[in-house]
């Protein structure tokens, strides 16, 4: 019996389109991350190899870390999260054993993205480095050994966050490593509309709201700065409608809208 096809299940988790303003990238990203977790077999067949470790750079709040999210989703890779900092461990050889485990999850639960937050921590110039840094010097053998042992084709990538590049230890840019960056901007003012729309989206929004405007009033805001100025408008809208009143459990939230004033009480705070 010919049975049809079921529908896939919509995958849970971040997608491409609650990022704004960095098509660009998410172009790039596409070509470099999702591409060879697609199409492994592709990469071979034309005799190439495809990236093992890709840099994510730019300054914090930009979106890296939601890059990297966004792209496990879509391409329902095994997501596997490092935090820098966190995994220097003092206690001899921890670290150390705890990258090879999840690198050994990774290439088990493949196609899989490690994602490495804020590797400057653990990877700063090596010359850099002083007597007491053993740890980060050993975690930064330990991780060029795990990359250079993934078979290269293609079914698990590093992908790093950096707000460093240039501080990073060279030896982690060579080919086979994190020989591929991907640079991300703070947004420009149409970049700055699209993530006021993506965090304005799921709010009530009163016909006043211009986000336009918004984006215009707001040089200098990355994406972290600009979901937090959502995240005030509407608590501000909270306010108003006087959920800190004594009887603020009776709030009424029918018909409650973020206004404009709103976002300007926001900006304030
Ligand atoms: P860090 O270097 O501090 O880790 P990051 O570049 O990894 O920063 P994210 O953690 O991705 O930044 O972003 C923080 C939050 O800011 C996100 O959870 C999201 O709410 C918002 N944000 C940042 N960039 C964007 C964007 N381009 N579009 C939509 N939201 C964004």
């Amino acid at each position: 019996i010919m049975r049809e096809k079921a529908a896939p299940a919509p995958r849970a988790g971040l997608r491409y389109e609650e990022i704004g303003g960095l098509a660009r990238v998410l172009e790039r990203v596409r070509e470099v991350v999702e591409l060879p977790l697609r199409h492994p077999a592709a990469f071979a067949a034309l005799g190439i190899t495809p990236p093992r470790g890709v840099l994510l750079s730019g300054p914090p709040g930009t979106g890296k870390t939601l890059i990297a999210r966004a792209v496990a989703t879509e391409t329902g890779a095994h997501f596997i999260a490092i935090n820098g900092p966190e995994i220097v461990d003092r206690f001899y050889g921890a670290s150390e054993q705890q990258l090879r485990k999840l690198f050994e999850e990774a290439q088990q639960r493949a196609p899989a993205i490690i994602f490495i937050d804020e590797l400057d921590a653990i990877a700063p110039k090596r010359d850099a480095l002083s007597g007491e840094k053993q740890v980060e010097r050993r975690i930064v053998a330990q991780l060029l050994t795990l990359m250079d042992g993934l078979a290269g084709r293609g079914e698990v990538v590093v992908l790093a966050a950096t707000n460093l590049p240039d501080s990073l230890d060279p030896a982690l840019r060579r080919p086979g490593r994190f020989d591929r960056e991907i640079r991300i901007t703070p947004p420009d003012r149409e970049g700055r509309r699209e993530i006021l729309a993506v965090h304005s989206r799921p709010m009530p929004l009163a016909a006043d709201v211009d986000l336009d405007a918004l984006a215009e009033a707001t040089p200098g805001h990355v994406g972290a700065d600009l979901a937090a100025l959502c995240r005030e408008a509407a608590m501000a809208a909270l306010r108003r409608a006087g959920a800190l009143d004594p009887d603020g459990l009776a709030l009424a939230v029918e018909g409650l809208v973020v206004t404009a004033a709103d976002f300007a009480e926001a900006r304030r705070v």
